[in-house]
């Protein structure tokens, strides 16, 4: 979204007219963002057999997943669901990488059956998935790196009590039955899920599965998963994206060399790819000025973007009605009977009722983890290809609320 002659634009389109066309609350989302951050992710790579596999649960519209298939990218999928979705939208089960956490062995037969590639988090599951396949399916393995002293492995991440992946401390177990069971591994694993802005930790953890990989002869990717941190607000420490790409290829290559053959790698971002893209427009219902603070109720709360309430987030805040009003001190303020601060004590050009608010980073972590709290319907959706502004979900509607209810004689 950008400022342009007092107008908040984005592909030129002015977001208040996208307020008036399709109302608010709504999030809009710009394709060309989108497009340019995968672009940049296989420039910086360009050196290694890089695969993207975009984290679906970011942002899961079927529109959004086409886009971003269109762009080159893979995906990478936490569920079932999620990998309908993909297929739906045109991803073929071998492009697409199922990692899902402590689920049910009947959902990693399934991905089996659809043909999607997995990766195994735990040792329960690779004993069952090694009993019941043998050879016959390939898998990779989602390794947790603790902290190992000694060895080759000798590292600390700071995540040694996260519940997902295999510990390498069990790295003994994971080999008995990868070799009682002959199960081809052809991929290693890791996502510490944290935002990183610091290179060397990747490269950390890349050494890490380097040291593993030469106990398993038939890999064909190593998967180095995600993390990557964007700027929510100026000054924000970021993953520098050429300086890891620089770094973590030439590592990459000179192990693919030890190893004796190249690997594709691959890397899963999710915020990386749909955050900036994303504006979520608001308007404003109530201006309340108090004896401390003066607050702007919006029409929308944490049922919509629940960021700022759940991991304490910061999202950018303008008034895109007023661009060149005085500025105020405001605490912008949900609809939810419970409290679902959006922002305190932000800088906003005044703020008038009726005005519409734009909060920024909306792509990633927004509307997929919305819900109907307090019985309130979900914000359309729009997305921005080629300059025109395309509706991607309907706004609901109260039969919406009630359509898996049922009533019965009581
Ligand atoms: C959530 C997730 C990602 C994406 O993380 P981001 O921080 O959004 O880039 C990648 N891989 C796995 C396995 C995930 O669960």
């Amino acid at each position: 979204m950008e400022l342009s002659q007092g107008a908040y634009t984005i592909q030129g389109i002015n977001v208040l007219d996208l307020a008036q066309q399709f109302g608010t609350p709504l999030y809009v989302y710009d394709g060309e963002k989108i497009a340019q951050q995968i672009k940049t992710l296989r420039n910086a790579f360009s050196d290694t057999e890089i695969r993207v596999k975009y984290a679906a649960k970011a942002l899961t519209n079927i529109s959004i997943l086409k886009l971003i298939r269109k762009h080159g990218a893979g995906v990478e999928v936490v569920s079932l669901g999620e990998a309908h979705i993909a297929m739906k939208a045109g991803f073929t089960p071998s492009e697409i990488v199922f990692t899902p956490s402590g689920v049910d062995f009947s959902e990693i037969e399934q991905a089996v059956d659809l043909g999607l590639a997995i990766n195994i988090d735990n040792l329960s599951t690779l004993h069952k998935f090694g009993d019941k396949y043998k050879n016959t399916y390939p898998c990779g393995l989602r390794i947790n790196p603790h902290i190992m002293a000694g060895g080759n492995y000798k590292i600390s991440t700071g995540h040694s009590n996260s519940k997902f992946g295999i510990s390498i401390y069990q790295f003994p177990q994971i080999m008995e039955i990868v070799q009682k069971h002959g199960v081809q591994v052809k991929g290693l694993h890791i996502h510490t899920g944290s935002e990183i802005a610091e290179t060397d930790v990747f490269i950390k953890m890349a050494d890490i599965l380097f040291g593993m990989a030469a106990d398993f002869p038939n890999l064909s990717f190593i998967d180095f998963g995600s993390g990557f941190k964007v700027a929510y607000k100026e000054g924000d420490m970021v993953t520098n994206i050429y300086d890891l790409g620089l770094k973590l290829s030439k590592a990459f290559n000179d192990f693919c060399y030890r190893y004796g053959r190249k690997l594709e790698m691959w890397i899963e971002p999710g915020k990386y790819i749909v955050s900036e893209s994303g504006t979520f427009l608001v308007k404003a219902n109530i201006v309340k000025p108090t004896p401390s603070v003066t607050f702007v109720g919006v029409n929308s709360g944490l049922n919509h973007l629940i960021r700022p309430m759940m991991y304490d987030a910061y999202h950018h805040i303008v008034n895109v009605s007023n661009p060149t009003g005085s500025q105020k001190i405001y605490t912008i303020v949900g609809y939810i009977c419970e409290t679902d601060t959006f922002g305190s004590d932000r800088k906003l050009h005044e703020v008038r009722e009726g005005d519409v608010l734009a909060l920024k980073n909306a792509g990633a972590y927004c509307f997929s983890m919305s819900s109907n709290y307090n019985s309130r319907l979900r914000p359309a959706e729009v997305l921005i290809v080629n300059k025109e502004a395309k509706l991607i979900r309907e706004r609901e509607t109260i039969d919406d609320l009630l359509k898996l209810q049922i009533e019965v004689d009581v």
